[in-house]
């Protein structure tokens, strides 16, 4: 069995920005744009969307570090308050740039393997 037969784990696949279904290629074409088809496998990422899960999950986690972030610039070190807070920015600007695209990729992975879809109004009737 070639490696484009077995399906990788969502988790990995998602982490290292790789097609779902095969592994192999580049899920992006460009910062947060999935490409419309996987160039190893051919895929269709076309109605691919996962929503703002992906935001919700950053901003939750980069919220919980650079809260405690500025109390401990701004009272643990005692940093002026204009400092505190532009290194705070800073830093919560990167992280969420940073985390982004694995977040999005691994949540379409996950969607993407457990076939889940947008509920209809038929699926509840
Ligand atoms: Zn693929």
């Amino acid at each position: 069995m070639s490696a484009l037969n077995e399906r990788p784990s969502a988790w990995v696949a998602g982490l290292k920005l790789r097609c779902p279904q095969c592994g192999q290629g580049e899920l992006y074409q460009g910062y947060l744009k999935f490409r419309e088809r996987c160039r190893a496998c051919g895929a269709d990422f076309k109605s691919a969307d996962s929503g703002d899960g992906p935001a919700v999950f950053v901003i939750l986690i980069v919220g919980a570090i650079v809260a405690p972030l500025l109390i401990i610039l701004q009272y643990g070190l005692d940093l002026p308050g204009w400092l505190a807070l532009t290194i705070t920015m800073a830093a919560a600007i990167a992280l969420c740039l940073a985390l982004l695209p694995p977040f999005k990729a691994v949540l379409f992975a996950l969607q993407w393997t457990h076939k889940a879809g947008e509920a209809t109004r038929q699926d509840v009737e």
